[in-house]
């Protein structure tokens, strides 16, 4: 039996792992979602400094998405980030250039931009389509 799955590059804040799974679950239409987690990520992926970093990561979205062919990779910022002191505004376009460097990555996946809010709600930013 084949599964579908999504992936996500997401902080490691405890408070952000389940919204995010059950909003891939039920707006991506997936069974199970491969967490790649990094503290601040978005700011990681934006600023694409940290050479180390931005390479583990790819390597874990790649890998995601040949060997589970992942359908789509969502990108995630959240409320009161630890490593993270950008505001809401900042932090959104952050994310969009983060999904600039996600989708650079692996052209035939669209990549999907999402921000956690205070009452773990999720709400979708934007989205990158595929090639
Ligand atoms: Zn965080």
């Amino acid at each position: 039996m084949r599964f579908n799955f999504a992936s996500a590059v997401n902080c490691i804040d405890g408070r952000v792992q389940l919204p995010v799974i059950e909003y891939l679950k039920r707006e991506a239409g997936v069974d199970f979602v491969d967490m790649i987690t990094e503290p601040g990520v978005c700011a990681v992926l934006a600023e694409n400094r940290e050479e180390a970093v931005v390479a583990a990561l790819k390597h874990k979205v790649e890998l995601s998405i040949r060997r589970h062919g992942s359908r789509v990779v969502a990108v995630v910022g959240h409320h009161d980030c630890a490593a993270c002191a950008k505001n809401r505004v900042e932090q959104e376009a952050a994310l969009l250039a983060a999904g600039d460097t996600v989708r650079a990555w692996n052209p035939g996946t669209p990549v999907m931009l999402l921000w956690v809010g205070e009452d773990g709600i999720v709400s979708e930013v934007g989205l990158i389509p595929a090639n």
